[in-house]
């Protein structure tokens, strides 16, 4: 059988995000037990460095054992019983996904919709809570990584609460890219997911429970339908007593350890700034081109830039020229966006202007060859007026 070497790629998609070389060497590390003492140490490590990343004091604060979409299930199933009512600020991909996962979960869900590509206003959030006559969550999406879209909280998080509702946030992409504040915010649950800002592999989701989410929890009267994500046993083996429910996947916890290590000794402000001028310096660049972004500008995700596909260009083929010849991974648009958006993440390690260069030069290159006339060398110059202007201040 032949040994499986992956090709070379500049991840610049939706996620996974590229990889930082000390995050892979944490991963290659012999194992030792999950519940070795050394093991129990990283674990409250890992824990501490969460709840700063969060921005929380929350104790409630744990990598669950699976991808984002297992954190997401594990907020909805611990919190919600058959019959409550549950509010969904749906305008995407994963907004979508929380109501399937809360109707099953038995929630009856009230709807907050918007098109793909604006956020979910307040009025249309405050029509939803009103419909709900008791509503037990609201859930909003921060960063909507299927449209780029920005979702604003505050006003979100003063409503639900106003309704006795707890408010819960989908943080997956915007988790160390940009400010999520969860104590700040009075946010009551939030769950991430380690491949997009946080630069580590898939495989585990940082989930974050305040008090008022745990009252709910403990006031549970049925058991939480998922046996695997049922955080009160999760808790007693993370927690004081390390009682055994499932085995820690060993090696994905040495990556988070090292990339939240990572993000500390940056610090967040530095890493937020460092994804805010990526962003700019793209934006200048593919407008330089004569591109198009898709979404207003107030609204623009630092980490996700949805970029309108030219009529002339044929979505699939210039992806596949730009992994194929570029090595260069961006992603295509998701439900009605497919075929209309591109999506260049610049996502934590991601986030570099040597990768915000390549990908324009790559750009002006590729998009050429597949029929569309741009005025040669004006990303790449833009992107750099952007990155001098930074420099000089
Ligand atoms: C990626 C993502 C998820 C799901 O994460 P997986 O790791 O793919 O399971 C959920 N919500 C948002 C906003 C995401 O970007």
């Amino acid at each position: 059988m032949a040994v499986f070497p992956p090709p070379k790629r500049l991840l610049l998609g939706p996620g996974p995000s590229e990889v930082p070389p000390r995050v892979l060497a944490a991963m290659a590390q012999p194992l030792v037990g999950h519940l070795d003492p050394a093991f129990i140490a990283l674990m409250e490590e890992t824990k501490r460095l969460l709840r700063s990343v969060f921005e929380t004091e929350n104790t409630l604060t744990l990598p669950i054992s699976g991808t984002g979409s297992a954190g997401l299930e594990a907020c909805i199933v611990n919190l919600v019983e058959p019959g409550d009512e549950v509010v969904i600020g749906v305008n995407g991909v994963f907004g979508t996904r929380l109501v399937e996962v809360a109707t099953r979960a038995g929630a009856t869900v009230v709807q907050a919709e918007a098109p793909w590509g604006e956020i979910v206003p307040e009025d249309v959030l405050a029509a939803a809570i009103a419909r709900a006559r008791r509503p037990k969550l609201v859930v909003l999406v921060h960063a909507e990584t299927s449209t780029g879209v920005w979702q604003p909280l505050e006003d979100a998080s003063r409503r639900a609460h106003a309704a006795g509702a707890l408010f819960v946030v989908d943080c997956v992409t915007s988790l160390g890219g940009c400010p999520v504040g969860v104590d700040r915010l009075e946010i009551d649950a939030a769950y991430s997911g380690t491949q997009k800002c946080l630069s580590c592999p898939p495989g585990l989701s940082p989930i974050t429970f305040g008090p008022r989410a745990l009252a709910a929890l403990r006031a549970r009267t049925r058991p939480v339908q998922s046996w695997y994500l049922d955080l009160g046993m999760i808790e007693r083996y993370w927690g004081e007593e390390r009682v055994y429910h499932h085995t820690a996947p060993i090696s994905m916890n040495y990556a988070l350890y090292e990339a939240l290590r990572l993000v500390v000794e940056e610090g967040l402000e530095a890493r937020f700034r460092r994804h805010r001028l990526n962003h700019e310096a793209l934006v200048a660049g593919l407008e330089a081109l004569g591109l198009t972004m898709a979404v207003a500008p107030a609204r623009r995700l630092w980490m996700l830039n949805s970029v309108r596909i030219p009529d002339a260009v044929d979505d699939v083929a210039v992806r596949r020229t730009l992994l194929d010849v570029e090595g260069i991974e961006i992603g295509g648009g998701l439900g009605p966006l497919k075929g209309r958006t591109w999506r260049i993440g610049l996502m934590g390690e991601s986030s570099r202007r040597a990768n915000v260069t390549r990908l324009l030069d790559a750009l002006e290159r590729t998009l050429p060859r597949h029929g569309l006339t741009l005025p040669a060398g004006a990303g790449v110059a833009a992107a750099e007026r952007v990155y001098a202007q930074a420099d000089a201040r």
